[in-house]
C-alpha cells in the first residue's frame, strides 16, 4: 500500500502520503489538522507553515463546496492516461480548498464555478484509489 496507488497529487511527508491511503481505502478522503493554531491542510502536511507546529491530526474532507475553478486536463500523470481527458476542479469548502477532479458522472456542460459539489471516494481497476467531486 502506498503511493503507487494515487497518482494525482504530491504530498510532503511520506508518512501521512501512507496514512492518507489507508483513509482512502477506508472510503474517506482526508486532510490534516494544525493542533496547536487549528490551520487546516488538503493535500495533507506534517508541518503547519503558519505556526511552524507540527502536531497534526486528522480531519474529513466532506460536505459541500462550491467549484471555485476548473480546468480539462488533456495529459495526466503516468497510470492515468486512461482516464483522460477529465476535468480538473478547486473547490473551496470555506476554510480550506480540495484540488482534484471531477466525476466523469457530472455532464461538462453542466460544470459551472459556483455549484455544488461534494468528495466521493473511488476505486478503479488495478488497485487504484482516486476521490473525485460529483453533485452536491
Ligand atoms: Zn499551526
Amino acid at each position: 500500500m502506498g503511493f503507487d496507488k494515487f497518482g494525482i497529487i504530491g504530498f510532503t511527508a511520506q508518512s501521512k502520503v501512507d496514512e492518507f491511503v489507508d483513509h482512502l481505502e477506508e472510503g474517506r478522503l482526508m486532510g490534516t489538522k494544525c493542533k496547536r493554531c487549528g490551520a487546516l491542510f488538503f493535500p495533507p502536511r506534517a508541518d503547519c507553515y503558519r505556526c511552524l507546529g507540527s502536531d497534526m491530526e486528522w480531519f474529513e474532507v466532506k460536505g459541500k463546496g462550491k467549484l471555485l475553478s476548473y480546468t480539462k486536463a488533456m495529459y495526466g500523470p503516468v497510470g492515468f492516461e486512461k482516464e483522460l481527458p477529465y476535468i480538473l476542479a478547486i473547490v473551496d469548502f470555506g476554510d480550506y480548498k480540495v484540488f482534484g477532479r471531477m466525476s466523469k458522472d457530472v455532464p461538462e456542460e453542466e460544470i459551472k464555478v459556483g455549484m455544488e459539489v461534494t468528495p466521493k471516494v473511488v476505486k478503479l481497476p488495478e488497485e487504484r484509489i482516486i476521490y473525485e467531486f460529483v453533485k452536491a
